[in-house]
């Protein structure tokens, strides 16, 4: 049974947005489908709503309506453009409560994390609409001018992840209208309910056709991909998901922007106030159960204050509370979905078969109803270890120690992911 509400907390207001039925809008309308599915809610693993699920019958309309919508929007100017969105904006703010609720109920992201979420999600659009396209007067001379010009591609697929299932809607959606494309969202399967409603909300601001979505099972990203009518894609997801979409998109010779998969380092510098930043590596690390593309993956210690670093960091995370990010002083809640669990337990299940030594954790949540692992530091694996070398995407996290600059760096390096690190130490 899917809740009958996000929480109690969905506002009566004349122009309510009903924050328990989700479809999808295609053409402006919202779209049905004789079969569908749901999301589970991951703290209690409780059915959530119903939403459509469509074959490539749906994407071929969106597409249509998508192109013939790109056709005025790509000449509206971009001041009126910009009106609309940042008028947007304000109407996902207007709905911050419900959004946030409705993000920990299918993300399980703690209440305070997904408010951060939300504000961060408007701020984004806000920001992004203070930004001007400017033209490149690349020669000028008196017989001849060459000036670049950004101008509108056409029909964007954004392809969304389950992690920041609304910060990167809001991402995608901002720069695409403001450009003068147009934009259809595909929602992960796991957690499609915030996209939906965003892409809806939408549905008030700007021409029918302008911002579509498409909602169903894991066939519609690669029909996306393939899709002659689509002109780019905008995906973030797993590296090897990121490896078939370019692949397939290089068929049509589209246009991808890859946001992917990341395993950070962060170097301890031996000079550090162990008992300030300790603390916030753990956060960093752990923060929404190390489902962040730049959560701190790889902690590397200076050997000098290894020893007490490693406790300050568990003392600190025994303090981290885990558990329904629904309930009041939660700092923790559960892995996404049961893929995602059934994989981070992988690398719990190599703890005794690698004989690693687990500084803190390294259990299930007994008694817990959700997708629960215990927040895990694992003391100082081989190098060449699957905790180091992967990217978990979980509570589990390896701490390392070193000695030398040169050494650090090579580690910290020896790895074909590259998105965030950091160094911490008083010495800028
Ligand atoms: P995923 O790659 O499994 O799925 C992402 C999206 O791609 C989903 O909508 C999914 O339905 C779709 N998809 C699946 N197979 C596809 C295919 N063959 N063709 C086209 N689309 C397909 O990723 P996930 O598990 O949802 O997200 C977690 C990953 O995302 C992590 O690796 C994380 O680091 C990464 N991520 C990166 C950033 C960033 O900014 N770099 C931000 C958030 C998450």
């Amino acid at each position: 049974m899917a809740p009958s509400a996000t929480n109690g907390s969905t506002a009566h207001r004349e122009d309510n947005l009903s924050f328990t039925s989700f479809s999808q809008f295609i053409d402006g309308v919202a779209v049905k489908t004789p079969a569908s599915r749901h999301g589970i809610n991951p703290a209690t693993k409780e059915d959530l709503w119903e939403v459509p699920v469509s074959g490539a019958e749906h994407l071929d309309h969106g597409v249509d309506a998508a192109r013939k919508a790109f056709r005025s929007w790509s000449k509206t100017p971009f001041e009126q453009r910009k009106k609309a969105v940042l008028a947007y904006a304000d109407a996902v703010e207007k709905y911050k409560e419900e959004f946030s609720t409705l993000l920990t109920t299918e993300q399980g992201k703690p209440t305070w994390q997904a408010n951060l979420e939300v504000t961060a999600g408007y701020d984004w659009i806000r920001g992004m609409a203070g930004l001007t396209i400017p033209e490149d007067v690349v020669e000028e001379t008196e017989t001849k001018k060459t000036i670049v010009r950004y101008t509108p591609i056409g029909v964007v697929g954004a392809i969304i992840p389950w992690n920041f299932p609304l910060l990167l809607t809001t991402g995608k959606i901002a720069p695409a209208l403001l450009t003068g494309n147009v934009i259809i969202v595909k929602p992960s399967p796991f957690a499609p309910y915030c996209a939906l409603k965003l892409v809806e909300l939408a549905q008030r601001y700007f021409p029918k056709g302008v911002v579509g979505s498409i909602s169903g099972g894991d066939d519609i990203g690669p029909m996306m991909t393939e899709h002659p009518g689509i002109d780019k894609i905008s995906f973030t997801g797993s590296t090897t998901t990121g490896k078939l979409v370019m692949r397939s998109a290089s068929k049509t010779l589209k246009r991808v922007v890859l946001e992917l998969g990341g395993n950070d380092p962060a170097i301890v510098c031996p000079d550090v106030d162990i008992s300030r930043v300790a603390p916030m590596i753990a956060t960093y690390a752990f923060l929404n159960s190390g489902q962040v593309c730049l959560n701190l993956k790889r902690i590397y210690i200076h050997e000098s204050i290894y020893d007490e670093f490693l406790v300050a960091m568990t003392e600190h995370l025994k303090t981290m509370a885990v558990g329904n990010g629904l309930d009041k002083g939660i700092v923790l809640g559960p892995l996404q979905n049961s893929m995602q669990y059934d994989r981070v337990k992988t690398f719990f299940d190599d703890i005794p078969k690698e004989k690693w030594k687990v500084a803190v954790g390294g259990g299930k949540m007994e008694n817990s109803k959700g997708y629960f692992l215990q927040p895990t530091i694992i003391d100082r694996p081989a190098d060449d270890s699957r905790i180091v070398v992967e990217e978990p995407f979980g509570p589990i996290v390896p701490a390392l120690s070193w000695r030398t600059e040169e050494d650090v760096i090579a580690r910290a390096n020896d790895t074909r992911m590259g998105l965030g690190a950091s160094v911490w130490s008083k010495d800028l």
